[in-house]
């Protein structure tokens, strides 16, 4: 921990901060602005990312922009081009996704047109190498949880299991914290339906189709003579502002039992962290991650955040999210090789005697070797630091 400060103070003492600021956030730039600091710090990440067996991600809009959806909630978003569609309804972007949308019937329109535009733009994206870094730390066992902001269900494309139910912590892997955009539900008996072309369809202009379930439930007691039931809408499984989360006990459920399987290292990618429920989540799991001794809190996002997030992560890299993730995935891979040089080195070193007596390990060893994933094995669990030396900067300033 020590070291991290000196380097801190000295990073920022380069950047031509106060001293006091010491233990603020490391900043990191990617691409045009990258300098040799810069490069030094992401080797830092590198390795708290190779050190982790628990990883938390929480991820935003941000990360699904380069699959083609819009972050709809900033100015050039989606919102707009449903706007163009219905100039005479003047209302805010935050209005569109608040409940009180379907009091009005002209923002109800609004509100259903432009679920139809997203939907439309989610069948059509395509997974984004954000996407896949977090696909391959779950094949890296390194995963512990997933908890996103989007509605857009791609992680579903890379098979990532996204069901939320009591019985499936241990294998699920994403939590849709503002629900999805696969179903839509009824508003008075809840039962779900399949987001589907007929459905796009009536949703485009401007309405809501009914609920089939009511329907017959309603038809069978006027059958039996009594009085018909009032028959219920479909919307889109999501949350909105102002409403009861149906899935927010299950959804604390699932964020309690991750806090007890001590997460060692969290990722934050592509959200400005300005929804309430997000912001309160990454605060309690980044000190639950700093309860651990090398535990460390990271941020990918274009744009800074603002100082009370200055104390929340250890280290913030402002670039594009693909491109850093690509680059933790590379530079992973190229430490990851030179750690298992480095042992294999060690190994050729010892007496012949010792060497023929490890003669199976040295098999296994290559067999590692060919698949990268030398902490899966019980032959290398030995923390990074001590026999593990760290392996130079220039190395993976190279072909990240
Ligand atoms: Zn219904």
């Amino acid at each position: 921990m020590e070291t991290t400060i000196i380097n801190k103070t000295s990073f920022n003492e380069e950047r031509g901060n106060c001293l006091e600021k010491q233990n603020a956030a490391i900043f990191i730039s990617l691409g045009k602005k990258e300098t040799e600091v810069d490069r030094t710090f992401l080797n830092e990440v590198i390795k708290a990312l190779w050190r982790s067996k628990k990883t938390l991600v929480a991820t935003g809009a941000g990360i699904s922009v380069s699959a083609g959806i819009p972050d709809f909630r900033s100015e050039n978003g989606l919102y707009n081009l449903v706007k163009e569609r219905y100039p005479k309804v003047i209302m805010k972007g935050k209005d569109l996704f608040d409940a009180n949308v379907f009091r009005d019937i002209n923002s109800s329109q609004v509100f259903f047109s432009f679920m139809a535009e997203l939907k439309l733009l989610i069948d059509k994206a395509t997974i984004t190498p954000t996407h896949t870094f977090i696909k391959w730390l779950e094949e890296e066992k390194k995963l512990l949880r997933c908890y996103t902001q989007n509605i857009d269900c791609l992680e579903k494309k890379l098979n990532m299991n996204s069901q939320l139910d009591k019985k499936s912590k241990n294998v699920n892997k994403i939590v849709q914290v503002h629900g999805d955009m696969d179903y839509v539900f009824c508003v008075i008996c809840r039962a779900n339906f399949d987001f589907n072309q007929e459905v796009i369809d009536i949703f485009k202009g401007g309405k809501a189709p009914s609920c089939s379930s009511c329907e017959l439930k309603s038809e069978e007691r006027e059958r039996s003579g009594r009085r018909g039931l009032k028959e219920g809408f479909l919307r889109p499984n999501i949350v909105l502002y102002n409403e009861h989360h149906t899935n927010g006990e299950l959804i604390s459920e699932f964020i309690s039992h991750d806090m007890r399987r001590k997460p060692d290292l969290m990722i934050v990618i592509g959200t400005s962290l300005k929804i309430v429920g997000m912001k309160n989540l990454v605060k309690e799991m980044a000190k639950k991650v700093h309860e651990f001794k090398n535990g460390k809190v990271i941020l990918i996002n274009k744009i800074e955040l603002g100082k009370e997030w200055e104390e929340v992560f250890d280290y913030i890299i402002l670039a594009d999210c693909d491109q850093a993730c690509t680059k933790l995935k590379n530079g992973y891979k190229i430490y990851n090789e030179q750690v298992i040089k480095e042992l294999q080195a060690k190994e050729n070193k010892k007496p012949s005697k010792t060497k023929n007596k490890n003669s199976n390990a040295n098999l296994k060893f290559k067999m590692v070797k060919s698949t990268i994933t030398v902490q899966k094995t019980k032959l290398f669990q030995t923390p990074l630091g001590g026999n593990i030396k760290e392996s130079p900067a220039a190395l993976l300033n190279n072909g990240i």
